[in-house]
């Protein structure tokens, strides 16, 4: 009988995940049935924007976290498709920090040629999962809110991607309650232009708090205050961001820090991380674990020791994305159709054990990024997904930590060639800091728009 296959959600992993079948399919592999579940009404995952804070249409908590003028914050040649590139999708080539709807066009192009959309059933949050020691197989329970009903099926193996960065953690700090400003999280800001003219406090010292600080300058905030927990960020900021030591207490209007000085603020935007949350697992098959680079009980990161016919992808921290999902895919893809057979439980927890070991080891930025490439070489070692040169992002890595520490404000301005197809990306036509409109058109565009050549040069 045909296996049956789950995949939960339909972000970059879960595409990567049906991809990955159709891949061996086209080169006449018998796959197995697949279907994959999606809590929002169309595929694309974080790149899917939504306006929506809060509950969504169908009374689910909001998966998107991203906001409106996002960029990528890391080089686009870093996360590019080994099977799709960049030259392929847009048929020129583009500069190496687009916007996000560059980026879901780009992710949705793939999937689109593929022809998977058909596996996808929209609008169908997961909300159970249950293994049935009996007949080796689970039961998934799914509310399908297009009809508004709820069903079960039963799947031979499970693939949980519906990622990591969309339930927020938030902190309490004393004093929040009387606050009378705005305190949001992260996952709730969309538009810095709300907060133009504002003095706001961003904690944490992390992408977001780097980034969502970068966009309320961009877009106008009087100030701009940042305050980290356990290391600052250490850039070379405007003159009106001031990098602070850990909040202590706030008041009324003003925000107290550990070392004794405090500001008046209008608004605290929490840029404070985000918890691996997995409401439809029992505990059994739960992941627990916080944002870093091997999460244990994962071998090679992917495969649920404790249930070898659960996968999870992308639970990583990610230096590497979408390439990095694509591996992982790719490996699940061939252990579900036994052209890799694990190891003895024993085996695949002492290999965990190591990379952990390693992990731990890691004492910088590079050594970090490193590991993370050599996990995905040895993933790609096993499966067909074309092999790409790892050295090579490693060094794009390099550069663009330097460019950041130049100047944070500038370092999306740089290019960098393919390491796919070794194709130079031509410099963006404005740079990031004038750029005002983030639109896919705007940005394809051979030309600047007019009212952003006058703002950079200072007319
Ligand atoms: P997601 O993109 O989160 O997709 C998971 C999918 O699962 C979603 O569609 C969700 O609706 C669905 N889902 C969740 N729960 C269920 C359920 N119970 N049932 C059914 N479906 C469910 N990465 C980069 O490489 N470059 C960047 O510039 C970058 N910027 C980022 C900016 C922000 C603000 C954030 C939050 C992340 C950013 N990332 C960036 C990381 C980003 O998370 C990854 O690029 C990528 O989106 C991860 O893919 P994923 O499929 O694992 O998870
Ligand atoms: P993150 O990398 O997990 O960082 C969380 C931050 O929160 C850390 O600085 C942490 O400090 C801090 N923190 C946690 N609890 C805290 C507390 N109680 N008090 C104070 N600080 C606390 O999360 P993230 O920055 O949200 O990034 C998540 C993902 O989104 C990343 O993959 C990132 O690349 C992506 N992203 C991309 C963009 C873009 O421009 N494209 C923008 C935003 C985010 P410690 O160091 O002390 O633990």
């Amino acid at each position: 009988m045909t296996q049956r296959i789950a995949i939960i959600g339909a972000g970059p992993s879960g595409l990567a995940q049906l991809r990955a079948f159709q891949s061996a399919q086209a080169k006449g592999a018998e796959i197995p049935e697949l279907v994959c579940f999606e809590k929002q009404g169309d595929w694309g995952g974080q790149w899917n924007y939504t306006w929506r804070t809060g509950l969504d249409e169908n009374g689910e908590p909001v998966h998107g976290s991203m906001y409106r003028y996002l960029w990528s914050n890391g080089p686009k040649e870093a996360l590019e498709f080994a099977d799709y590139s960049f030259d392929e999708h847009f048929g020129k080539p583009i500069a190496s920090y687009p916007p996000r709807e560059v980026l879901w066009d780009y992710i949705k192009g793939r999937v689109e040629k593929a022809g998977v959309r058909q596996y996808i059933r929209f609008n169908s949050p997961v909300r159970n999962i249950e293994f049935n020691a009996d007949s080796n197989n689970f039961t998934v329970t799914v509310h399908d809110h297009n009809k508004d009903e709820v069903y079960s099926e039963v799947f031979d193996f499970v693939v949980v991607a519906s990622g990591h960065f969309s339930t927020p953690n938030v902190p309490q700090y004393p004093g929040f309650e009387h606050f009378g400003g705005r305190i949001l999280h992260a996952h709730d800001f969309r538009d810095a232009l709300e907060f133009k003219g504002k003095d706001i406090l961003v904690v944490g010292s992390s992408y977001s708090a780097e980034d969502i600080g970068s966009q309320c300058y961009k877009y106008g905030a009087r100030s701009i205050t940042s305050c980290y927990r356990s290391k600052p960020m250490g850039y070379k900021w405007p003159h009106n961001w001031e990098e602070k030591p850990a909040m202590t207490h706030v008041d009324v209007n003003t925000v107290f820090f550990a070392d004794g000085t405090s500001k008046k603020i209008d608004a605290i935007i929490l840029c404070t991380g985000y918890l691996h949350h997995f409401p439809f697992l029992p505990e059994e098959l739960r992941l627990k674990t916080n944002n870093r680079l091997w999460p244990l009980n994962l071998y090679k990161g992917v495969v649920w020791e404790n249930n070898t016919r659960l996968f999870y992808l992308g639970m990583q921290d990610q230096w590497y994305s979408f390439n990095m999902f694509d591996a992982q895919a790719w490996y699940v893809r061939d252990v579900i159709m036994g052209r890799i057979e694990l190891p003895a439980l024993d085996a695949m927890r002492a290999h965990s054990a190591e990379w952990r070991e390693r992990e731990l080891q890691l004492s910088s930025d590079k050594e970090s990024y490193e590991y993370q490439g050599s996990y995905i070489q040895d993933l790609i070692d096993a499966t067909d997904y074309p092999n790409f040169d790892i050295p090579a992002v490693n060094e794009t890595f390099l550069k663009w930590k330097k460019h950041k520490k130049q100047d944070i404000m500038t370092f999306r301005d740089y290019s960098f060639p393919s390491i796919m197809t070794g194709t130079a990306s031509p410099a963006h036509h404005t740079p990031w800091l004038y750029a005002l409109d983030d639109s896919l058109e705007a940005y394809l565009s051979d030309t600047p728009k007019a009212d952003e050549i006058k703002r950079a040069s200072g007319q």
